[in-house]
């Protein structure tokens, strides 16, 4: 299969996982696809194809003869998709040679270069998107096909030697769950890649570390008439803990290595405040700091 159809046929299926689910993996319609992935591992011929209790698919494209002895190579994608939009009924569009204009996704909808200049460096290619009403799925799908694609590739042509390559696919990665039951030892790579990026030719090789943190503020509400030395507006309280927070240490003023905090909800009465955060950092000291 063409690896683009094979794309096309993996955002078929709907894969969205979910944080409020509390079993693994959070959402069953994830397995029909990991069983789907599976079974054609199998169909192109690689062996020890697994699918676990938890739902992880795993195969092996076995060693070419004499290269037994070679390091085990693993190459990982997620199947879900993200649950802040719906990946259910994709409709995906394609565009051969890409022309460099703006993308028109629906009758109101358009994706224009203006917003998105990236798309410049993608003149000439096939570009496939969604028609704005749901997502595409290429998160990680793309990562999916691509390994399948290249699974194919060398089942069929024996004379690229390699050694022997694992790959795994997993449910729930868009929840930060992805790894919670990963059989590192049944993968058994000396090395593992996942393929989940941006561009093409992009290597990353390290990660942050990842909290998050919800901060709620109790008022005390009362007549404003008659509130002086009373009240306690919950809303201003919280407004003055946010200001606390080092205003340079935000996503918008850092690159690179810094580490931020980073205000992703905020809502509030005189009664209740409720302010939610992630914290991010790629120096573990000033990781734990940021959090205390
Ligand atoms: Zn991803």
């Amino acid at each position: 299969m063409e690896l683009k159809d094979r794309f096309l046929k993996y955002v078929s299926f709907d894969t969205q996982s979910s944080e409020e689910s509390e079993s693994f993996p959070s959402t069953d319609k994830q397995l029909v696809l990991l069983n789907y992935l599976a079974d054609e591992m199998r169909a192109l011929g690689l062996e020890d194809v697994t699918v676990d209790k938890y739902g992880y698919a795993m195969g092996t494209i076995p060693a070419s003869e004499g290269c037994e002895t070679a390091p085990v190579i693993g190459f990982i994608a997620h199947v879900d998709t993200s649950p802040d939009m719906s990946g259910k009924d994709v409709k995906p569009h394609v565009i051969e040679e890409y022309d460099g204009g703006d993308i028109m996704l629906n009758g109101s909808l358009t994706m224009r270069v203006e917003d998105f200049p990236e798309l410049k460096d993608f003149v000439g290619h096939t570009i496939i998107h969604t028609d704005g009403t749901t997502l595409l799925g290429a998160d990680d799908k793309a990562g999916c096909a691509e390994i399948m694609s290249a699974a194919e590739y060398l089942m069929s042509h024996p004379e690229i030697k390699h050694g022997k390559i694992r790959l795994g696919f997993t449910p729930d990665e868009e929840i930060g769950r992805g790894v919670d039951y990963f059989d590192v030892a049944a993968f058994g790579a000396d090395f593992a890649y996942t393929m989940d990026g941006s561009s093409e030719g992009e290597l990353e090789y390290e990660n942050f570390n990842a909290a998050s943190a919800v901060v709620e503020v109790q008022g005390r509400n009362v007549h404003p008439g008659y509130a002086k030395d009373k009240m306690i507006n919950a809303i201003q309280v919280a407004c003055e803990l946010n200001s606390l927070v080092p205003a340079v240490e935000r996503p918008e003023y850092t690159s690179g290595y810094e580490g931020f905090y980073h205000c992703v909800g905020f809502s509030g009465t005189v009664e209740n405040a409720k302010i939610s955060y992630i914290i991010r950092d790629h120096c573990s000291e000033k990781f734990e700091q940021k959090k205390v």
